[in-house]
């Protein structure tokens, strides 16, 4: 199963790669230049990808979120005989990159930096540097020619909870392209991944009643309710790693739960009226969202009756903040073994991150990750890449391309 060696492949088995070995690096240089925090518009760096393959001869059609700010893109390769939308891969990776306020970084983050073996800048690893191999790998498809069509689908507002590529899929169902697999490239360290938790998110408003501290059986302390709350989900989690049920291919066995945020009063003096938190839950496929919501839930409802015997006016509220289903292929998928043929090893694992692999799989294109960098390394201030996951990223694409190429 092993494909031709690359000089950058044969470097890394010798020693370290040097970054003159990389196809791939003035496109990961160019990707990162542009701002693309979720918050913001990522139409310049749509329009320039736009560009780039409008020079192969290949057309993209763009999706847009509501206010035309930001958009999807999806552009196919054409196999050799014309067809364009029957089988063939779905390339796969999201624009935006989570944002660097309040981050010590000590390089410029929208410019890529050479340190050592490693690149850093915001979204070298999550998830620029693979989208950027797969465009550098776009001449090599199409003079070797396709025997399917290869899509490209870059999408925007993935870390606000995998919102954008929704409208990329409907819009591809609608157009009746059926491909036959999906590779999404969020970081895995070029490990073939089969399957990722769901996870589901929600924010709690606690809605208490104002007194000065020095009465404070006449308020309802907003804060101190959240916290039992909070305590709860804690006592949740405890429950889910210790009684649980596991699956031991995961790099966390175990559903969890946590809570990531907590605002709440306004002086020390004051029995605080409002305190809201966020929380979700990393689910394993035979763990329901919506039953640990329902026990939380409930939990917080028994505070009621004490609260509004203080004042009427007082609640507790939840909104769902972004839900994203898990999938599991088993590893039983021609997707999984094309992956495994690309990376020239049978291993493959389950990660506990969630990504839009599952939202592809739900649409019945069976889907696998692989992309380099480390998730560990991601969201980080100064995040990095290592070179050699670059080299090991252009070596799969090498590999893909001996897999569905004519030629
Ligand atoms: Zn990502």
């Amino acid at each position: 199963m092993n494909a031709p060696a690359t000089p950058a492949e044969v470097r890394r088995q010798h020693g370290s790669v040097r970054a003159e070995d990389l196809a791939s690096l003035e496109m990961i240089r160019k990707l990162v230049s542009f701002d693309t925090t979720s918050r913001d518009s990522n139409l310049a760096l749509i329009d320039w990808v736009r560009g780039y393959l409008d020079g192969y001869g290949i057309s993209s059609s763009l999706t847009f979120d509501d206010d035309g700010r930001k958009a999807n893109l999806f552009a196919t390769l054409p196999a050799q005989d014309g067809n364009v939308t029957t089988g063939g891969i779905v390339l796969s990776g999201h624009t935006d990159v989570v944002p660097v306020d309040g981050q010590p970084w000590d390089t410029a983050p929208f410019e890529v930096t050479q340190q050592g073996d490693s690149l850093v800048g915001r979204g070298v690893t999550d998830m620029k540097s693979f989208l950027a191999v797969g465009l550098t790998f776009v001449p090599e498809f199409m003079r070797r020619g396709l025997r399917k069509p290869v899509h490209l689908a870059m999408s925007y507002d993935e870390e606000v909870g995998c919102i954008g590529v929704r409208r990329l899929i409907a819009d591809i169902v609608a157009k009746g392209i059926s491909p036959s697999g999906c590779i999404v490239g969020e970081p895995t360290g070029m490990q073939l991944v089969v399957a990722h938790k769901g996870k589901k998110s929600w924010r709690c408003r606690v809605r208490g009643f104002e007194a000065h501290s020095s009465l404070t059986p006449l308020g309802v302390n907003a804060v101190q309710i959240a916290c039992e709350i909070v305590a709860f989900i804690a006592r949740r989690a405890r429950a889910f790693r210790d009684d649980g049920d596991k699956d031991d291919a995961y790099d966390v066995p175990y559903t969890t739960v946590h809570v990531g945020t907590i605002h709440g009063g306004t002086a020390l003096n004051i029995v605080p009226r409002d305190c809201a938190f966020d929380f979700e839950i990393r689910n394993l496929p035979f763990d329901e969202p919506d039953a640990f919501f329902a026990e939380v839930k409930t939990y917080a409802e028994s505070f009621l009756p004490a609260m509004r015997a203080v004042a009427q006016d007082t609640h507790i509220d939840f909104d769902v903040l972004s839900a994203t289903p898990g999938f599991d292929t088993h590893g039983g998928s021609d997707i999984t073994a094309l992956g495994c043929a690309c990376n020239g090893t049978d291993q493959f694992g389950k990660v506990s991150f969630g990504t839009e692999a599952s939202l592809f799989h739900n649409a019945n294109v069976p889907t696998v990750i692989c992309g380099p960098g480390h998730i560990a390394q991601a969201h980080q201030p100064n995040e990095w890449v290592a070179l050699d996951q670059i080299a090991r990223c252009e070596a799969f694409m090498r590999r893909l391309a001996d897999q569905v190429c004519v030629n």
